[in-house]
């Protein structure tokens, strides 16, 4: 089960919506299901691996992430593969849409972060949070 957290913008008024969490429809994620939900380069890989029948399982996630230089939010649809030893031969790695620095997982609290829209450092919990899955 994940989450829905809804961040506004006290300088533009904007609201960003942040879905967080592995939910229910990850947890029978299959390769194929993967593949689906990837893009270009990512895609090509997981298919190649595919074909090399070493993926053994799977863990996916709508991940929260945060670019350290632009200090603003965003979700992505996250995986790491795992092949029969428990080994993990495959992690998504995503880059800031603004200035390409590697997207780290969040470790602040989130109204510490910027707007990703402004940039300015104005965020606050609006009333829409709440559950998803
Ligand atoms: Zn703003
Ligand atoms: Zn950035």
């Amino acid at each position: 089960m994940g989450e829905t957290v809804s961040l506004e913008c006290g300088c533009c008024s904007r609201t960003q919506e942040l879905s967080i969490g592995s939910g229910m429809m990850y947890g029978s994620f299959s390769l194929d299901d993967i593949i689906k939900n990837s893009r270009g380069k990512v895609k090509k890989h997981v298919q190649a691996l595919q074909n090399t029948g070493v993926v053994l399982s799977n863990v996916c996630e709508e991940e929260l992430l945060a670019c350290p230089r632009c200090n603003t939010l965003s979700t992505r649809f996250s995986f790491k593969l795992f092949d029969k030893q428990g080994e993990c031969i495959y992690e998504s790695i995503f880059n800031c849409s603004r200035c390409k620095t590697r997207l780290l997982p969040a470790d602040k609290k989130l109204t510490d972060y910027c707007c990703r829209y402004c940039s300015s450092p104005s965020l606050s919990y609006s009333d829409l949070t709440g559950c998803w899955d």
